[in-house]
């Protein structure tokens, strides 16, 4: 006998895999360029020239058994150092080495901090909408998602976090700029959450943690982007370079404990323990160096900007609704039907569009533009066909 909830999560594809794979299918019936594939959040954009340099140098000038051989399991610590030093720097919050953890990417970033900070009955706060995966994660550890709903600009809802943050709250899981819906919280926003967490955490007599979920730090039109940790003391950051290097399939990211949360360093030490139990070993070694010698850089992401500025634009014009996104590379549609018709009609003019239910909320579609421009400029008829048998 198998464990049902493995093999359930196993089995039961995500809505987004689905659809990918349904494109690939539908690509082979009619031909790639008829099918307008929005579904998945893979960078199209090659990644930086310094990250292949950076490989090349590696593999020349360090020895094959330190370079692809175990580091300790936190991480080499000069590419600890090197992140704490720049995070020190962007943040004005001095973060030692010593609470630097690497990880395999955003995704094992937030499922050692939820083992780390989970005990039996603690609650997650997510923001609805949120990324699926968060519910996974969180159920994985051993605790609840407990959805709090954005506003319907999809900032946050002070009052609303108000009511659902109690005495069970663990911590709150935010992710600025947002998957899936753009937006990027403000200092403002920032400064009241802080102070909510605050009282809650004095209302429950322990600190109730902010786990920032940042894979999309970089990945602004214009935006700033403020540092959590500057704002409120228990803060614990999960960072990825999948996007801002186009590194998704490289498994690189990690987790900085804040110096200023209480028990700073139990935090730590149960992230190691929580990595330890989950068998992560140590992040790619080599990919450690590269992302240690590629901090503040990105891959050129000028293409998601006219991407944004082409979808948005043409998808208003036609009718639909939406937030402009501020970052990251989604949109997220208001869906003018029930949304599982609007995603029928829209497959039926070969657009694949993910329907919301899976982020935590009903009555709208994702769609993720880290596509070709050219994809997007071929999509646009179908859109506006779909307006035009919609809005008639
Ligand atoms: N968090 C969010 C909001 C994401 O969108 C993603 C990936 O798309 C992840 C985490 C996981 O990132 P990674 O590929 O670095 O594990």
């Amino acid at each position: 006998m198998v464990n049902e909830r493995m093999k359930g999560l196993g089995t039961e594809r995500s809505a987004i895999r689905e659809l990918f794979e349904y494109g690939n299918a539908r690509a082979k019936e009619i031909g790639r360029e008829k099918v307008f594939d929005f579904s998945l959040g893979n960078p199209n954009v090659p990644a930086p020239q310094k990250v292949k340099e950076e490989i090349l140098r590696l593999l020349e000038e360090v020895p094959a058994e330190t370079l692809h051989g175990y580091t300790s399991a936190p991480g080499d610590f000069s590419v600890r150092r090197s992140v704490a030093e720049f995070l020190t720097k962007e943040s004005g919050v001095n973060v030692p080495a010593e609470l630097v953890y690497m990880t395999c990417g955003a995704a094992a970033s937030l499922t050692a901090t939820l083992h780390a900070l989970c005990n039996e009955g603690d609650e997650f706060v997510a923001i609805a909408p949120y990324f699926p995966e968060y519910k996974v994660f969180a159920e994985g550890a051993g605790g609840t998602l407990v959805s709090a709903r954005a506003k319907d600009d999809f900032h946050l809802d002070i009052d609303e976090l108000d009511r659902v943050i109690g005495k069970r709250t663990k911590a709150v899981l935010l992710n600025s700029p947002n998957n899936p819906t753009g937006v990027v919280y403000g200092a403002e926003e920032w400064t009241a959450l802080s102070a909510l967490l605050a009282r809650k955490s004095e209302e429950k007599g322990e600190a109730i943690y902010l786990i920032s979920d940042e894979p999309y730090r970089e990945l602004t039109y214009g935006a700033a982007v403020p540092y959590p940790m500057a704002f409120y003391p228990n803060t614990v950051v999960c960072y990825s370079f999948s996007k801002s290097l186009s590194l998704a399939g490289e498994r690189i990211g990690y987790v900085a404990v804040s110096p200023r949360a209480q028990n700073a360093e139990d935090v730590f030490a149960a992230i190691c323990g929580a990595g330890r139990s989950l068998g992560f070993v140590c992040a790619p070694a080599l990919f450690q160096r590269v992302a240690a010698a590629c901090l503040g850089l990105t891959s050129d992401q000028s293409v998601y900007k006219t991407n944004r500025d082409l979808l948005y634009g043409a998808l208003t014009s036609y009718g639909f609704s939406c937030v402009e996104p501020q970052g990251a590379f989604y949109l997220f549609v208001k869906s003018p039907l029930p949304t599982a018709e609007f995603c029928k009609k829209a497959r039926e003019k070969e657009l694949l569009l993910v329907p919301s239910d899976s982020f935590g909320i009903e009555g709208y579609v994702r769609i993720s533009y880290c596509v070709s421009t050219e994809m997007i400029e071929r999509s646009l008829p179908a859109f506006e066909a779909l307006a035009k048998e919609i809005f008639v």
